[in-house]
């Protein structure tokens, strides 16, 4: 195997994370080293999704690995949880349910914190993979989740944006208290 190449991750209060992100033109051997540079990273920080965003590039570019883990065991409709690293260039949301779900979400950008937001239950997602090829994924449960705290990175989101003022701020100070940034 091949040395990994760990990037530092983007945290708050950094701008970048408000920032949206360009679509990728051509998925060649540079945008896949990135892939794997970045997905290297997500798992050595035990993260389960990842945004270009958060390793410092304004690329639409996600990585994903939801390894079977009874953690995301009480997420309802988990019919779809990947077993393999998840490489997804240009994602575009293009079904959205009308129900549902609220989860726990964390973020590697705001390390040690966790609120709940509200997510559609069950997305669809045209995206380009590892090769450049067109693909189309239908996500329910904590894949659901996690497309959509990603894709929201990409657009400049955080999942601090979802909450109301009053949690947000206790959130940011709780982050702040921690002195890690
Ligand atoms: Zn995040």
């Amino acid at each position: 195997k091949l040395i990994m190449s760990l990037l530092p991750i983007v945290k708050w209060p950094n701008p970048l994370l408000k920032e949206k992100s360009e679509p990728v033109k051509v998925v060649d051997e540079s945008i896949q080293k990135f892939m794997k540079d970045m997905y290297d990273t997500m798992i050595h920080e035990n993260g389960i999704g990842l945004a270009a965003v958060q390793v410092g590039e304004l690329k639409r570019i996600l990585v994903i690995h939801i390894q079977d883990n009874e953690r995301y065991d009480d997420v309802e409709g988990n019919t779809d949880i990947s077993t393999e690293p998840f490489f997804v260039v240009n994602p575009k949301i293009v079904k959205e349910s009308e129900e549902y779900i609220i989860y726990k979400e964390g973020c590697l950008s705001f390390p040690g914190q966790f609120a709940n937001v509200k997510r559609h239950n069950e997305i669809t997602v045209e995206y380009l993979d590892f090769n450049g090829e067109k693909q189309e994924v239908h996500a329910t449960g904590i894949l659901s989740i996690c497309l959509q705290h990603e894709i929201d990175h990409l657009n400049g989101i955080r999942f601090i944006d979802h909450l109301s003022p009053l949690k947000r701020s206790m959130l940011l100070k709780k982050l702040k208290k921690q002195g890690i940034n």
